[in-house]
């Protein structure tokens, strides 16, 4: 199963994420609807931090999945999975396979094929998907690099299907046309690689999309994968590694640098600066828990153990909270203590803490935290004095 979440963005749309895994066990016996239901849950449960709160709809091949909502008998199973979706706001449209971009790509990879497979693609708005796989379709033979593959894989299979003798295709091509050939294959019209390692010996499982030059094809992906609030405007070596697990062309890490070079946004804003600016918008953090929010709800009734407040932490990039309880007037030094027993012992320390907590107190939290775990080192403050608006989101959820 193989699903794309894409979002709208102005005429285009842009692909967030990708998803896909094999049925497994008693999956593969599930009838045709219920393993479409099973993608369409799976995916969602798989994108759910983009997808909660939101209005989406959900695209499918298999055409009488949009009418499960007005089923009136359904099987153990499908109430199952139902109860699941009854979580998101959604709604299910026809959208027929042929123009069903990545998720068929995604479902194809050669080694799902031998799985009967439930496609799904999911996205905010149709359009731009099939378009730009169209045009990549066009321009492959004009591709000074994949033309010539592509003209030997069409002459093959042109030859196998007439039963034709395949071995003057040496005579047609070049020996460097015949080398190259055999990294590639064709499916619906796109050409397909994998990753190679530097010893030329294949990497397991990973498809990539050839993407031919010309257009804005290319460009297109460059936006994507670093301009974007998802993109996160990373250093070209990273952008560089999102891309190339999906896509390939010849060339591509130096095209790739090229591009961030250029990019005006991180002209501006490389890092170096000393003093944090508070209005600064915080790009989207590249790891789990490399920074969190900290925040404190307080004015709360006195427990019988004498806490009155609760401390929240919450992880910027997937968004997962903790909370504990404390006193409002524990000091810096005993917060510290709190954060390394319910926090860094599970995820060790963050890079950034943003909060509106006074900076003296949090200075203070912050050499006592290091001292906490032994270091004799004046550590320089990791704080962003910033409104936290996504603690204190997370407040609002238990308050
Ligand atoms: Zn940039």
């Amino acid at each position: 199963m193989g699903a794309v979440l894409m979002q709208e963005q102005g005429h285009s749309d842009a692909v967030i994420g990708y998803f896909s895994r094999k049925l497994k066990g008693a999956e593969t016996r599930y009838p045709t609807y219920d393993r479409e239901l099973l993608a369409i849950k799976n995916a969602v449960l798989h994108f759910r931090y983009y997808l909660h709160g939101q209005n989406f709809t959900i695209y499918t091949d298999y055409a009488s999945i949009q009418h499960v909502l007005l089923q009136r008998t359904l099987s153990i199973c499908q109430v199952g999975l139902l109860d699941t979706m009854n979580h998101f706001h959604y709604e299910i449209k026809y959208w027929p396979g042929a123009r069903n971009l990545v998720a068929n790509a995604l479902s194809r990879r050669p080694d799902y094929r031998d799985e009967d497979v439930a496609f799904l693609t999911m996205e905010y708005a149709i359009s731009a998907g099939a378009k730009w796989r169209m045009e990549v379709t066009s321009r492959y033979l004009e591709d000074p690099y994949f033309g010539s593959v592509v003209k030997f894989l069409a002459r093959e299979r042109d030859l196998v299907q007439e039963g034709g003798d395949t071995s003057i295709l040496s005579k047609e091509f070049e020996p460097l046309v015949f080398q190259r050939r055999k990294r590639f294959w064709m499916e619906d019209d796109l050409l397909f690689t994998r990753r190679w390692r530097q010893d030329d010996s294949p990497r397991e499982d990973d498809t990539v999309l050839c993407v031919p030059r010309g257009g804005n094809l290319r460009y297109q992906l460059f936006h994507e994968y670093h301009d974007t609030e998802l993109g996160g405007h990373f250093g070209a070596d990273r952008t560089y590694e999102l891309l190339a697990e999906r896509f390939f062309w010849p060339r591509m890490l130096p095209s790739v640098k090229s591009y961030v070079k250029s990019c005006d946004t991180c002209q501006c804003t490389k890092p170096g600066r000393t003093t944090p600016r508070p209005l600064m918008m915080l790009p989207v953090p590249q790891d789990w828990w490399s920074r969190i929010g900290i925040d404190f709800i307080t004015k709360l009734l006195t427990t019988d153990s004498g806490n009155d407040c609760i401390a929240t932490i919450i992880d910027h990039l997937t968004k997962r909270v903790y909370w504990f309880p404390m006193k409002e007037s524990t000091s810096a030094q005993e917060f510290a203590w709190l954060f390394v027993k319910h926090y860094v012992r599970l995820h060790g320390l963050p890079s950034i803490i943003v909060s509106d907590r006074d900076t003296r107190f949090m200075s203070e939290f912050w050499q006592e935290v290091w001292a906490n775990l032994g270091s004799k080192l004046k550590p320089s403050a990791p704080f962003h004095p910033q409104t936290n608006g996504q603690a204190e989101k997370a407040n609002a959820i238990i308050s």
